[in-house]
């Protein structure tokens, strides 16, 4: 994009509500403002001329220095002058205010159509924060740190900001992105509905907060840490990261089946972070899933199959129980009236009721249990009713019963 139209935009977002990306609020920390501004001055706005560059309304804000936080000798006179574009037809407040403002300049390189004008321009004001600041104890003119704290009152900003540039390697360091933890100060400010992030210097002082994090009690903090590493690949990060393969924290949580599962964020985070490193690593336990809630969301499956199984053979038993009750098991009987054939002289007929014995044929008895096939039949029935009465009950797939049991093992089908 025109970096001209990158600074436009930039400048309009000064005074609209901050920029949300899918309600993810997304702020630069102080120490990334100082480390990523070239000049950082304390003073009050003198003057602003309107230019035309590149056929872009620009001005040339010329600003009385009270202060000097960061800079060249360059910058060390009484005025310093700055181009910005603001845009929309109001000219913002702190062009006529005569407020005290911290300025945050970046040099000519920054915005290369507008280079050859101006050595300065007025850094990017990232989303939550307004450049320049309004340096006054109203706690919505804030800054906020890399200890997640929010850093508001004129005093407070000042030395925080001194600070920092104290602290700031000689070298720009990259820009890293850490996930802001749901208990600190910044969070309960900007939280937007989704997240907050906050852009940090990837220098010492992360990678020294990144292994105090991994040694905390909760698995949010440790997982924070855990992506922090991923900014320093060296060979004591990489054993520490091989460590974090056993880490035992997990989060449960319950998918749409009613599956209840382990996830373990930490372990996740180490195996991914190593992969990307191109260390080959044995892939750890990152899931686990209970079984005993898949089966319970299986419900309907599982009862219907049972009662199809034993039903059955609670037909077949009850039929055979009704074919063979009473006779002799072993013994011939006459089909028609049951009487017991054995011993009978006229092999043609039966001597009890006459049938024709060569037509009807005779029944041979077998043993038959009394109690089984009742059993059988009662198991079964109990079995039909109890399925009814869920499906007329309106029993969920997920249901109480999802939350008696855990068993866990490793999803081997997945
Ligand atoms: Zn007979």
């Amino acid at each position: 994009m025109n970096r001209v139209l990158v600074l436009i935009i930039a400048g309009g977002c000064i005074f609209l509500p901050p920029i949300v990306y899918a309600e993810i609020v997304a702020v630069d920390s102080l120490e990334w403002i100082v480390c990523d501004s070239d000049v950082i001055v304390r003073g009050v706005v003198a003057n602003v001329e309107s230019k035309n560059v590149s056929g872009w309304p620009a001005r040339i804000v010329t600003v009385d220095i009270k202060q000097v936080l960061k800079g060249s000798k360059k910058s060390q006179g009484t005025q310093v002058k700055f181009i910005v574009v603001p845009s929309g037809n109001r000219p913002p407040d702190w062009f006529v205010d005569r407020q005290e403002h911290l300025f945050f300049l970046v040099g000519n390189d920054r915005y290369l159509e507008l280079s050859s004008l101006y050595p300065l321009a007025l850094r990017d004001p990232d989303y939550k924060f307004d450049n320049p600041l309004l340096l006054n104890d109203d706690p919505n003119n804030a800054m906020f740190d890399m200890d997640f704290n929010v850093v508001k009152g004129r005093r407070q900003i000042l030395d925080a900001v001194s600070q920092a540039v104290k602290r700031s390697p000689t070298k720009k360091p990259p820009r890293a992105m850490v996930n802001v933890p749901w208990d600190s100060q910044i969070y309960k400010q900007l939280w937007g509905g989704s997240g907050v992030s906050l852009d940090v210097p990837a220098d010492g002082r992360l990678e020294r907060r990144a292994k105090v994090w991994l040694r905390a009690e909760n698995i949010e903090t440790r997982l924070l840490g855990a992506m922090a590493l991923s900014y320093f690949n060296t060979p004591a990060n990489i054993a520490l990261l091989k460590s974090l393969q056993n880490d035992p924290g997990y989060w449960t949580g319950q998918d749409d089946k009613g599956t209840r599962r382990r996830e373990f964020p930490v372990r996740r985070s180490a195996f991914e972070i190593l992969t990307q490193w191109n260390i080959t690593v044995e892939t750890p336990v990152l899931s686990q899933i209970s079984l005993w809630h898949v089966i319970v969301y299986y419900w309907p499956e599982v009862l219907g199959t049972l009662c199809t199984v034993s039903v059955l053979p609670a037909i077949l038993m009850f039929w055979r129980w009704r074919r063979y009750r009473g006779l002799e098991p072993g013994e011939p009987h006459c089909r028609n009236c049951r009487y017991a054939l054995t011993g009978n002289p006229d092999a043609s007929k039966c001597p009890e009721c006459g049938a024709k014995l060569a037509e009807k044929k005779v029944i041979v008895g077998k043993r038959v249990g009394t109690i089984w096939p009742l059993v059988m039949v009662f198991l079964a029935l109990s079995m039909v009713v109890g399925y009814g009465a869920m499906h007329v009950l309106g029993v969920e797939r997920v249901n109480d019963a999802s939350a008696l049991l855990d068993w866990y093992c490793t999803p081997f089908w997945e």
